[in-house]
């Protein structure tokens, strides 16, 4: 994405007035202003504050400017008691495909009823895409990160699924023969990389998207490691982030190894796969070289939940995910919420892991609210409700640290400063 309105000040001058440095941690943020907001007091509300090793609800005021929380009060402002409700940041959907281009506003506002203020699509159809970036670039919108097209080979997954889709009519006025380079990009050979490498690039992506289908294996459809190491290498030389599919234990080992950022997935959401602890349990070893490099992974447990399993082959899936979080989380391993499935949202996913007793409802919390700044849009000013951060909050009925449905019980949205409006089901 590349919105008119992101505007890259610092992280004091996007504060404005506030004559205080920035702590040394949050120098590079970038907040988005927002000019149509007003000077607005926020009185009456219980603060999401992350302390040592719990979430506090602190009470007391916010004051906000051109849609930045600022530190002292400023003059002629609206005051809106916000009546004793807990308020926390805005969450993130690390993972889905179901917003991207025209038609799918509607999703996108049953996001923002939800909560979900931030959202990634790791793969989507570049043309199809583009027509509606500047509508995801406004304040009152869904904000959209985008791969657009990802790396795979010819016959390797997107393609299959963008043919199918195609066939049921979506993605209206997409040729079948028009993906490659638009809907993800055949690089079977390094000459393949780089001879499509500019094209690439001349998208825009805001990261980029690889493909390892069990890389090891005879028959893999994805990228072989050679293109793979030599994508991550040449992204990471761009300045992208790189997102990537994986679906064993060995292409997780392999997209650490080579320094990518972030795992699209949980290894092992596939019975197949599960089954087996050779590619389905994270060595510890591995657990902590991800600890040790920030490494991300995106837990889509919801892709299994979705599966139609029978209850014993669901266990199986479940045991092994709770397996691998239980160990990742103790060992320090990022982990985002992504949900990877079409009809339905992270909230679905944050059900999911619930269903896994691996979290406590605090965790879940923390894990949602992370989410945006860890996953979606790092470097950018959200995810705390402080001077200096984009003023974006939600105003929750009840507790959510106590109890996660809490979360959706949402009484009042400020997205960048201005109330939202959006339609609740
Ligand atoms: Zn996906």
């Amino acid at each position: 994405m590349r919105p008119l309105s992101l505007i890259g000040l610092s992280f004091v001058l996007a504060a404005g007035c506030t004559s205080e440095p920035p702590p040394a941690e949050q120098g590079q943020l970038t907040a988005r202003i927002n000019p149509e907001a007003g000077p607005t007091v926020y009185t009456n509300g219980l603060w999401y504050t992350e302390a040592a090793d719990s979430i506090e609800f602190v009470a007391g005021e916010r004051y906000a400017e051109n849609g930045i929380f600022v530190l002292q009060r400023p003059d002629d402002a609206t005051v809106i008691d916000l009546g004793g409700a807990f308020v926390v940041p805005p969450y993130g959907e690390a993972h889905n495909h179901s917003v991207d281009g025209p038609g799918t506003e509607a999703t996108a506002e049953r996001y923002l009823a939800e909560g979900v203020f931030y959202y990634k699509n790791p793969n989507s159809i570049y043309s199809f895409t583009e027509p509606l970036l500047e509508f995801w670039a406004r304040p009152e919108t869904l904000d959209v990160s985008f791969s657009y097209g990802g790396l795979s080979t010819d016959e390797g997954h997107p393609e299959p699924l963008y043919r199918m889709l195609i066939g049921f009519g979506m993605y209206a006025e997409t040729d079948p023969d028009d993906l490659d380079g638009n809907a993800f990009y055949d690089v079977t050979t390094i000459g393949q990389l780089d001879e499509r490498w500019d094209r690439v690039l001349a998208a825009e992506p805001d990261f980029l998207k690889l493909y390892l289908l069990q890389y090891d294996a005879e028959d893999s459809a994805g990228l072989s490691e050679v293109v793979f190491r030599d994508a991550v290498r040449r992204a990471d030389a761009a300045g992208l982030r790189t997102t990537v599919h994986v679906e064993t234990v060995q292409d997780l080992a392999l997209a650490v190894d080579a320094g990518a950022t972030e795992a699209g997935h949980l290894p092992a959401y596939d019975l197949s796969i599960a089954e087996d602890p050779e590619r389905s349990r994270i060595p510890d070893a591995l657990i902590d070289q991800m600890a040790a490099q920030g490494f991300i992974v995106v837990a889509t447990t919801n892709v299994s939940q979705g599966r139609e399993y029978s209850g014993e082959d669901l266990e199986i899936v479940m045991d092994q995910q709770a397996d691998n979080l239980r160990r990742m989380t103790a060992a320090g391993v990022p982990i985002a919420v992504g949900s990877d499935s079409y009809f339905q949202t992270a909230w679905n996913e944050i059900q999911s892991l619930k269903a896994l007793s691996v979290f406590t409802d605090e965790e879940l919390l923390a894990l949602w609210v992370r989410t945006p700044a860890l996953s979606i849009f790092p470097g950018r000013a959200i995810g705390a409700l402080e001077p200096g951060y984009e003023a974006s909050f939600l105003a929750l009925d009840c507790s959510p640290s106590s109890n996660i449905a809490c979360a959706i019980e949402i009484r009042h949205r400020v997205k960048n400063g201005a109330r939202l409006d959006v339609r609740v089901d």
